[in-house]
């Protein structure tokens, strides 16, 4: 029988040392071996002629030895050069290597050999430097198409090779088949002990291709899976608060100073329905920007407080903690609901105090940051977790917060709109509520992408509607994701427009780097009026209120995600104002030009997603930060959008039929799918 959780260990050509440089790499086992993809190949399959080489090509060459391999010590010690002269039908080559004295041995003059490597021309003179190379005939090295494994350790590419190679010839036709046949054959996936060799030695990129297209689906396919499995657990699971009926939502409806839209009130009916069963809710609340996610949450943290559970609401930063705090409270003190406010930087004494008063359900309401999740916050009976995501949390994040509680129920809720088949995999445990409409007072932002030649208009432009009462938003280009030097560019920006351009107004400055307190203190000053332009980097970008912001200019808008663009455009027409948006951009690329006219055409989060997928290709959808994104072994969420799909369609089939992954020919795959969330699925 093949054990594939054997130690890498007994694997040939693994000794003591190379144990312990694969286990570096996170390859403990033969399973880990094999599946330890290679990050890209080089094609060595087809020879050049040396008269048609150019500089800076890799290429293969097939060439006969013309003289003896000549050495060359140099003065620095320890570097000897070996240089060979070869020839084909077209012209000669100089093959060059550093201290490579085994080579002595190795050629002989009027043999024909192939070498591939690095092509230098200089004066005249083809050179290749280090190159790989086989003795004609043979194509260990050369000939074929060639994994390039990502290393780090003292591991040549030649060794791991090896190494892999044997791994493959012990499993070689023994691995079972993981997927259903019929999935195999409806979509024309390989099978599976074709694609673990494919996926290192393809015989061309088409063989590649489809070995890779077969493991990404089955990777894909087992998470969505076991998310899926892990919703129908909690739909069967009976064991969670029921709210009471009597308490109606309508009589805090009945009071707001606005009427909700239909999209709010639907989405609420969807709560509301949620509370009052028996199973846990564990919904996701979408929604736009400016949608009103906010005030949905204090409708159902009425109606579990008045159910007699305590609630809270985590939200990513202190500065949106504390705007939750004033607008809850406005709502819910009316009705005797006590809210309180946890966050890093408060006193010693008053945290203790609000724990204590927590822990004695004498808080109904506890609003915060992460803070809430530390093992001191304890509360009397938790009945509803709401959090309010920047970036998602992970299942089992989610798990801690609903730990706090006896089951209580959960809403998450994200003004990232994500395209369907993303938030399928990325939160398919949950059910999904999609606020799709914003408030009727809202008033479309204006989007004007423009190049420097604008700058002067621009500011004018700024300065008139500051001189008419309103403020502005200045964001700072993302350097990269380094806070200490983002904060460097922020205090640039700031000197040049407060000591020139703008010297006139009040020019202040906010970055990641500043104490919460600091930041608050600013964003304070900024929401009385006191500051007429604020320079930050995207610590805005969160939900904070300003109604009379009327401008958003991003510099350097080309660095940013378009999901990103529309935050932060999110953060002005808060309030009557006609307002703004102003993307600065450098650059006449194609897909610069286009992702602009996204953010001019649309005001719409959910197309502009889908866009940002399209036309960025790639991990940066959510930002630059990535935080609980399911890690992939194989799959790239962005560019595997397509095999996304079909694993997402044969998920459904597969349940359709066999929802508890009963059937024999479910076996493996049920294997895989609990591997993935441990002991948390009893499928
Ligand atoms: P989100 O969190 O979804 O970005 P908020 O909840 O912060 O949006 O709502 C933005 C603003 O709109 C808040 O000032 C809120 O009081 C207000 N608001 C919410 N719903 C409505 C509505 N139906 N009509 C008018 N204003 C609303
Ligand atoms: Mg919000």
């Amino acid at each position: 029988m093949l054990d594939l959780n054997q130690d890498v260990k007994y694997v040939k050509g693994v000794g003591p040392n190379r144990v312990l440089l694969l286990n570096k790499l996170g390859i403990y086992t033969l399973k880990d071996l094999i599946t330890y993809y290679p990050r890209e190949h080089e094609d060595r399959s087809k020879p050049n002629k040396i008269a048609d080489l150019v500089d800076g090509q890799d290429a293969l060459i097939e060439a006969v030895c013309v003289s003896k391999l000549n050495e060359i010590r140099t003065r620095r010690k320890n570097m000897t050069i070996y240089k060979l002269i070869v020839r084909d039908d077209t012209a000669t080559a100089v093959l060059t290597w550093y201290n490579q004295g085994y080579l002595k041995k190795i050629f002989n003059i009027g043999e024909k050999y192939t070498f591939y490597g690095k092509v230098t021309i200089k004066d005249g003179v083809t050179q290749i430097i280090s190159p790989t190379f086989d003795v004609e005939g043979k194509n260990k090295n050369t000939g074929k198409i060639i994994p390039i494994y990502p290393l780090t350790h003292n591991l040549s590419q030649n060794t791991i090779r090896q190494i892999i190679e044997n791994g493959l010839n012990l499993v070689k036709n023994k691995l079972q088949e993981t997927l259903p046949q019929y999935i195999l054959n409806e979509y024309n996936l390989k099978e599976i002990n074709l694609a673990i060799n494919s996926i290192h030695f393809p015989q061309d990129f088409a063989d590649f291709e489809s070995a890779r297209k077969r493991l990404v689906f089955e990777e894909l396919l087992s998470t969505q899976l076991a998310l899926s499995s892990l919703k129908n657990m909690n739909i069967m699971d009976n064991t969670g608060i029921k709210f009471n009926k009597e308490v109606k939502m309508s009589d805090v409806i009945s009071e707001l100073p606005f009427k909700l839209t239909k999209a709010q009130l639907r989405v609420l009916e969807e709560i509301d329905n949620d509370m009052e069963a028996s199973k846990p809710m564990n919904r996701l609340l979408q929604g736009d920007v400016g949608s009103g996610k906010t005030v949905v949450a204090i409708i159902a943290a009425y109606k579990a407080v008045k159910s007699g559970y305590q609630m809270t609401i985590m939200a990513p930063t202190a500065i949106l903690a504390s705007q939750h705090m004033e607008e809850f409270s406005k709502i819910l003190n009316k009705f005797g609901i006590r809210c309180e406010l946890l966050i890093s930087g408060i006193t010693k004494k008053r945290k203790e105090d609000i724990l204590n008063r927590l822990k004695e359900g004498e808080i109904d309401v506890l609003i915060g940051t992460h803070a809430i999740l530390e093992e001191n916050v304890v509360f009397k009976n938790l009945g509803l977790v709401v959090t309010d995501e920047q970036h998602r949390f992970g299942v089992k994040q989610r798990k801690v917060i609903s730990e706090k509680g006896n089951n209580p129920d959960i809403l998450v809720m994200t003004a990232t709109p994500i395209p369907r088949t993303l938030a399928l995999i990325l939160y398919g445990d949950l059910d999904i509520s999609i606020i799709d409409e914003l408030p009727p007072n809202r008033k479309k932002i204006d989007t004007f992408a423009v190049t420097k030649g604008m700058e002067e208009r621009v500011n004018n432009f700024i300065k008139k509607q500051i001189d008419e009462g309103r403020q502005a938003y200045i964001v700072c280009p993302l350097v990269e994701e380094n806070e200490e030097i983002n904060a460097k560019s922020v205090m640039e920006l700031a000197d040049k427009y407060k000591n020139s351009i703008f010297k006139d107004y009040k020019v202040e400055y906010m970055h990641g780097k500043m104490r919460p307190k600091e930041k608050d203190a600013i964003m304070e000053l900024f929401k009385n009026g006191e500051i007429d332009i604020l320079i930050s980097t995207t610590v805005i970008e969160v939900g904070v209120n300003v109604p009379n912001a009327s401008i958003m200019i991003v510099e350097n808008a080309e660095r940013f995600g378009l999901a990103q663009l529309h935050q932060l455009r999110g953060r002005v027409g808060r309030g009557e104002y006609k307002s703004y948006c102003i993307l600065k951009y450098n650059g006449n690329s194609e897909i610069i030009r286009k992702r602009m006219k996204v953010m001019q055409e649309t005001n719409n989060g959910f197309i502009i997603s889908e866009k940002d997928l399209e036309l960025r290709g790639s991990g940066e959808f959510f930002g630059t930060k990535q935080h609980g994104l399911p890690e992939f072994k194989i799959a790239n969420l962005f560019e595997d959008m397509p095999i996304l799909k079909l694993a997402q369609s044969a998920a459904t089939k597969i349940l359709d039929k066999d929802v508890k992954l009963e059937n024999k020919e479910n076996e493996k795959l049920k294997q895989i799918v609990k591997e993935k969330f441990g002991n948390r699925l009893e499928i």
